[in-house]
């Protein structure tokens, strides 16, 4: 039997698969397509997922398929700013880039690459997986191998649904997929451009109340636009060959392109009531789905497949209840409705922009808050696997300053390995009681020294940070017991 089933290799099953191995743990991942995806999808990836590849060892497959983003900015029909944001080379507290410009079929073939370092893991294309029953102790599959026209039964402890936004495994468990409020029509065209034609480097939202337009610059020769639909315009129209042309007339001719997908996508916002029933678990798409204005879909279905990993490999290794399991809903859903609302207001604040030009109203302040560079920042953890305490950094991600660990001194992600750290200004066994020690090597963490001066105002002198294996800060403070969920 397997430890972790996997319905799906898209990008969020392959970098679960790709943990699953990391983590000890073994796992068998099913897609009935013979290979990727071929056409972009995805255009962005953010820092903290960039950490989570990194730490996956994944992040160096991947970046052949990248290029850095130089902003992002909201303009009116003039192409005057409205709001904006600039990403000038820095790097953000996790030690990446702010946001990748991503080609999704590249991304998914560096990702898949990697699974050829795990023995415990394997990968089965055209493998179409049919029926899902769940019992007491494991989950079996029917599992339909395309190639050959035979099916067979494979059993797991545990199943990840991560078969994208028409899950069969949600609909198989029930799971009501409710709709967060944003339902409208966009023309997505991907384009492979000649070399000497320029286009804007910025990702744009121009706010036109005669057709709101994005567009999205992406690795290479690709560029995208999207066009949203107005009343009465219908998707035969739209995608006609001669219209997708008159549209991209302004910036570029049908001579110093090819057009690579010119289709009308209907952009959901959209979740599952939760994301765990018993052993199955939904992750990526299959969990949630967001408008794209955010370049937030595949992220959360990483961070998603993140969350959960280290979880199932605790359980597993008997340091964590089943409830600690529970915790993988309790965080990640609110995290996924705030960020799917988080992009569908950044929807409304376009189509509000495209407004003011004809009415002369401002859209309202909390509501400018969602645009690039506005204030409103990206959900951060608040519930689940938490400590109580008072500081501000419980549920943020550890910033990746210079830490040590006997003699090796380093960035915090390159000095401790996929598992809990004891971090303090010094040694924490000196702090922890000779059972807490005991117990938090038992658990494998790592005892860390703080040796940076700019973190040093996170701690006062004796506190202590317990920082889970995903790099979430569980409690900073005096706190230094081992959580109830991690004792059997
Ligand atoms: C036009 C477009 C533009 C997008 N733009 C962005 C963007 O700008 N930023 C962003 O972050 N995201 C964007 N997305 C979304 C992004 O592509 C998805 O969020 C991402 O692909 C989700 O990954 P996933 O692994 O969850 O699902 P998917 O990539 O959908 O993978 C699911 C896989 O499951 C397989 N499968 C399904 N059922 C079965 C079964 N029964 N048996 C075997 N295999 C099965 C499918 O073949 C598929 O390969 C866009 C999507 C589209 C279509």
């Amino acid at each position: 039997m397997h430890d972790v089933a996997i319905i799906g290799a898209g990008p969020v099953g392959v970098v679960a698969a790709n943990l699953c191995g990391q983590y000890g743990l073994s796992a068998i991942a099913f897609d009935r397509e013979p290979d990727v995806y071929d056409l972009p999808r995805a255009a962005g990836m953010y820092d903290d997922v960039q950490r989570i590849l990194a730490n996956a060892g994944l992040l160096g497959a991947v970046l052949p398929g990248t290029q850095e983003h130089v902003g992002a900015e909201f303009l009116d029909p003039d192409g005057n700013r409205l709001i904006g944001i600039e990403f000038p080379g820095l790097k953000t507290s996790n030690g990446f880039p702010p946001l990748l410009s991503i080609a999704q079929p590249e991304i998914e073939k560096g990702l898949r690459s990697c699974l050829d370092r795990y023995e415990s893991v394997e990968l089965c294309v055209s493998h179409d997986v049919r029926e899902i029953e769940q019992h007491e102790d494991r989950v079996e599959l029917t599992v339909h191998d395309l190639a050959r026209g035979k099916s067979r039964g494979v059993s797991a402890r545990w199943l990840i649904g991560a078969d994208g936004a028409s899950s069969s495994v949600r609909k198989s468990c029930r799971i009501s997929w409710d709709s967060l409020g944003y339902d409208r029509e966009w023309l997505v065209i991907d384009v492979e451009r000649e070399p000497s034609v320029e286009l804007p480097p910025f990702a744009q939202q121009i706010c036109d109340p005669a057709r709101p337009v994005t567009l999205v610059p992406m690795p290479g020769r690709l560029y995208r636009w999207e066009f949203q639909l107005g009343a009465g315009e219908t998707r035969e129209e739209m995608e006609d060959s001669n219209r997708v042309w008159e549209l991209l007339a302004p910036w570029m001719s049908s001579e110093q392109g090819r057009i690579l997908r010119a289709v009308v996508y209907r952009f959901h916002s959209t979740i599952a009531a939760t994301f765990r029933r018993g052993r199955v678990f939904l992750a990526g798409d299959a969990a949630h789905q967001t408008p794209p204005f955010m370049g937030q879909g595949l992220c959360t279905g990483v961070r998603d497949a993140e969350n959960l990993i280290w979880k199932l490999a605790a359980v597993k290794r008997g340091n964590g209840s089943d409830l600690l399991l529970d915790t993988y809903t309790q965080e990640r859903h609110p995290m996924a409705v705030a960020m799917v609302q988080h992009s569908t207001n950044t929807g409304r604040l376009i189509d509000a922009y495209a407004d003011m030009t004809v009415t002369g109203k401002p859209p309202p302040p909390d509501l400018i808050e969602y645009g690039y560079g506005g204030s409103k920042q990206l959900p951060t953890l608040t519930t689940g696997l938490l400590a109580d305490g008072e500081s501000e950094w419980i549920g943020q991600l550890m910033p990746q300053c210079r830490v040590r660990n006997g003699t090796t001194s380093g960035p915090f992600d390159d000095v401790v390995g996929p598992h809990w750290a004891v971090v303090a200004k010094e040694d924490p066994r000196s702090i922890l009681s000779e059972d807490e020690s005991r117990g938090w090597k038992d658990l494998g963490a790592t005892f860390i020294v703080l040796d940076d001066p700019n973190a040093e105002g996170l701690f006062a002198d004796g506190d202590v940070a317990l920082v889970r294996p995903d790099r979430v800060i569980f409690s900073l403070g005096p706190n230094t017991a081992i959580p109830g969920l991690l004792a059997q």
